[in-house]
């Protein structure tokens, strides 16, 4: 796969990314940065919007999912949706509503895992807390505001392998409950450990700590993210699953011809990692009622919805399983997704992807049109095949999907792997797809 060096620049955007968005929140910032800066215009839910031909909006629910679009100069129902679908969301650790306790003589925060993350990745790692403070404003509304602390302030100890003989032999098990709180500080007999957090987290806000009403908080890596490997190969990165797709996909839209035929979507959801059943998920109505309100103009504005979908396709961009050297027979011998060796097409026959063999080989025919290579994956017939927003999008809106995503090992690690050269390749497909 022929890679330039300008190219590459674009994985250092993404790592850029990366690592200014530890959370959901963060990440629709930052895209929301990368698209008003391209000249999209922010509209929302509860607002009448007036669309024009070639007029270029984004909104966002919660904060934390965001749909963006491009009006096509044809009508929709003759030309149907292209769309982009990823999520927002990665497994972490978030901190509980009574967060703070006292224990053996130390101030600890109870957390809750998101997900399905790695636990014991989280261990002896430097933490920092971001998310979201909600704020009291005036005449009793309230306000949100970011919170992104990379200061190494938290951290899991591992117990010492003296007071724990067979750890290597047995494997790392983790009570979720015992072992997962983080310390923050060494209180001993201090009487308020509660007050000082929250002062501290008011003070790094720059709030006074009375009007905290509500926070979102959770943990994350301080460590940035790096090109790794033999002359830059890898990306070492914290959130690649599926910050990389949303990052793919903004950028080449923003990439693409400004004016189409075709009406252009992202959509990306927070979620995904606890089953996508919430206001803002994959499996809400998001997404359906936006792509509703681009047909209200038209003359019979639900024929006008339903020949569109019936014309669009939708691809549910999620990163893939690449084979790992040391654990190579766990992938079916036929499908062994490479570093490096471009997107990835998921099949599964229970439909955990959905992709079939028509969306299959819309997908191979745009990263043919781009010039990069394409493979496939299924997986091993006696292991559980994990999911997507593809199947909850397809069931949902009755719209056609392929399941995508370029390959990486460490998935749901706090730092997870992937190639380098994956990146541009992706945005180069995805560009062709909104061309
Ligand atoms: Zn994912």
């Amino acid at each position: 796969m022929k890679i330039t060096k300008s190219d590459l620049k674009k994985t250092g955007d993404l790592l850029r990314f990366i690592d200014r968005s530890p959370t959901p929140f963060h990440a629709v910032d930052e895209l929301e940065g990368m698209l008003a800066k391209a000249g999209f215009e922010r509209i929302r839910e509860e607002d009448s919007w007036n669309l024009k031909k070639g007029g270029r909006f984004f909104l966002t629910r919660n904060d934390s999912s965001l749909i963006a679009f491009v009006i096509g100069t044809q009508p929709v129902e003759e030309n149907g949706f292209c769309i982009i679908g990823a999520h927002t969301d990665s497994p972490n650790l978030r901190l509980k509503p009574n967060a703070v306790y006292q224990k053996a003589g130390y101030t600890q925060l109870g957390v809750e895992a998101y997900g399905g993350a790695l636990l014991g990745t989280w261990t002896d790692r430097d933490l920092g807390i971001a998310g979201r403070l909600i704020l009291k404003s005036k005449n009793n509304r309230t306000e949100s505001r970011l919170l992104k602390i990379d200061q190494p302030i938290l951290r899991i100890p591992q117990l010492a392998i003296h007071l724990n003989r067979n750890v290597n032999e047995k494997g790392l098990l983790l009570n979720a409950q015992k072992h997962l709180p983080p310390v923050f500080a060494v209180t001993g007999s201090e009487k308020n450990p509660e007050q000082r957090f929250r002062e501290f987290i008011a003070r790094e806000a720059n709030v006074k700590s009375a009007a905290i009403m509500g926070m979102d908080l959770m943990l994350h890596d301080t460590q940035p993210s790096v090109f790794g490997g033999a002359d830059e190969t890898f990306v070492f990165a914290p959130r690649l699953d599926n910050l990389a797709s949303c990052h793919a996909a903004t950028q080449a839209l923003i990439e693409s011809p400004r004016k189409t035929a075709t009406t252009r979507v992202l959509a990306f959801y927070d979620n995904e990692e606890v089953g996508s059943e919430t206001a803002q998920g994959g499996a809400s109505p998001f997404l359906r009622d936006t792509l509703e309100r681009l047909t209200q103009n038209a003359e019979d504005s639900r024929s006008a919805y339903m020949r569109a979908i019936a014309r669009s396709l939708f691809i549910s961009a999620d990163m893939a399983h690449a084979v790992h050297p040391n654990y190579s027979d766990m992938h079916d011998l036929q499908h062994w997704p490479m570093i490096n060796s471009g997107p990835v097409i998921k099949t599964n026959a229970s439909q955990r992807y959905a992709t079939d063999g028509e969306t299959g080989a819309r997908f191979a025919m745009l990263c043919q049109k781009a010039g990069v290579p394409v493979q496939q994956f299924a997986m091993r017939s006696d292991l559980r095949c994990g999911s997507t927003i593809g199947p909850i999008t397809a069931a949902n809106l009755g719209i056609k999907t392929v399941d995508i995503g370029n390959p990486m090992l460490s998935m749901h690690s706090i730092r997870e792997m992937a190639g380098a050269k994956d990146h541009p390749a992706l945005i180069r497909v995805f560009r062709e797809f909104f061309s």
